[in-house]
């Protein structure tokens, strides 16, 4: 590897996201961080290797010019060129993490691997610029009471955001200043995105298709691969042999994982979530490395979060956030779309227009789930759908979480029995 000069390394030094930087956690295991033009701020990539020579990346970043550079300089900085990568795993299909994927295979020649059904979405959603999938979230959107041609901004992206950035964060910046960045981040965003061709995806014959509970074997590590819906519907967690627990934005640290539901997902995202969370809490994983923020759970490394703390703690704000949804339903017996619902919720926190669909999603995905288990009611009027309180005399929904049975894993259980 050839020295940076000082203009390199300044250079270099610029591009990683503001107080963060590559890291060096263990023996051939790099966390590079990677700017986002979205609250979150950044999104990280894992560099393993098996000190064999073999290494591989996990996910990819959004795509723009700045997150390729702060790659780059990550790569550069752990000694590995792009074009030694021997594998590329995604957790999941979201813009964030599969924006330089395409890039990473045609410079490397690597596999690229990700849960199947995934790919799917991946290619459906991201492979092209308008179509058939934006119509139809732009048109779910609408029947739940949000018009969207009030903006330029690219409604797939509300996906990206991890929902409750903003909880208890509140910018230093004034709200002038703060809605401008916020238009500049939209902008970057949709550059991004209108791309020549889209995202830089991968060739289809580059994808290699896991499933559930399958062991993944890159260079001398093994990995367990554990599907964990919610986030995405084929969102996966891969659990190396030492318990090095790549978690994907299925568990974060700092921020509560959006679940949305949106036109093509599994009817219930949320109790999957709930499932998903009860499938990994006892895993024996020995650090978590999360798509966003730091790293925990090893000895000494965040005071009080295990993975079993940080799963419970989740679990909790969404029975928390069911409850309270479920009493804005009450309130108005007459009924109410869900946009006004999550206006309700969330209200001055709604911002911008990537706000308000990230909190129509998130909290749809609350209402379905109430729905399902007879907690509330929903009927057509009109153009709109509007949920209602469940008809008298149903008693109290249960426990929005005890039902871990959840539909996409209870599936899948079956179709796997003989
Ligand atoms: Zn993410």
């Amino acid at each position: 590897m050839q020295q940076l000069s000082p203009e390199d390394a300044q250079a270099a030094r610029d591009v990683f996201p503001r107080d963060d930087a590559p890291t060096q956690m263990e023996d051939h295991v790099w966390r590079i961080p990677l700017p986002l033009p979205f609250a979150l701020r950044s999104v990280n990539v894992y560099l393993i290797g098996d000190g064999a020579g073999h290494w591989t990346l996990f996910d990819a970043g959004l795509g723009l010019a700045r997150d390729e550079a702060a790659l780059r300089a990550g790569l550069e900085r752990a000694g590995v060129p792009m074009e030694a990568l021997s594998a590329l795993v995604l957790t999941h299909a979201h813009p964030d993490h599969i924006g330089l994927s395409g890039l990473l295979h045609a410079t490397s020649g690597a596999p690229v691997y990700m849960l199947a059904r995934e790919d799917e979405r991946m290619y459906r959603v991201w492979g092209e610029l308008t179509g058939p999938a934006l119509r139809a979230i732009v048109g779910f959107f609408a029947e739940h009471g949000l018009a969207l041609d009030e903006s330029a901004a690219d409604p797939r992206v509300t996906a990206v955001a991890g929902s409750d950035s903003r909880d208890g964060r509140e910018s230093r910046e004034p709200r002038d200043g703060q809605e401008r960045q916020e238009r500049r981040r939209q902008d970057e965003t949709a550059r991004a995105i209108a791309r020549p061709k889209g995202f830089s995806l991968p060739p289809l014959d580059a994808i290699r298709t896991l499933e559930d509970g399958d062991t993944l074997t890159l260079g001398r590590w093994s990995y367990q691969v554990v599907w964990t819906p919610g986030h995405s519907d084929y969102h996966m967690c891969l659990l190396r042999s030492d318990g090095f627990f790549i978690v994907g934005d299925h568990i974060l640290p700092a921020i509560t994982p959006n679940i949305g539901l949106f036109p093509d997902s599994h009817p219930d995202p949320l109790g999957d979530y709930f499932a998903s969370l009860q499938r990994v809490r006892d895993l024996p994983a020995r650090i978590v490395a999360p798509g966003h923020g730091l790293p925990f759970g090893a000895p000494g490394m965040t005071p009080g979060m295990t993975l079993a703390e940080r799963a419970d703690a989740l679990r909790e704000h969404h029975i928390e956030r069911s409850a309270a949804i479920r009493a804005l339903v009450e309130a108005a017996p007459a009924g109410q779309t869900a946009n006004e619902i999550a206006s309700a919720l969330f209200g001055e926190r709604l911002r911008t227009v990537d706000d308000r669909r990230f909190a129509l999603a998130e909290t749809l995905a609350h209402l379905e789930h109430l729905r399902l288990r007879g907690g509330v009611r929903m009927e057509r009027v009109g153009a709109f759908y509007r949920y209602l309180p469940a008809a008298p005399g149903r008693g109290p929904a249960p426990d929005p979480a005890s039902d871990l049975s959840s539909t996409a894993i209870a599936n899948k259980r079956e179709r796997a029995e003989p």
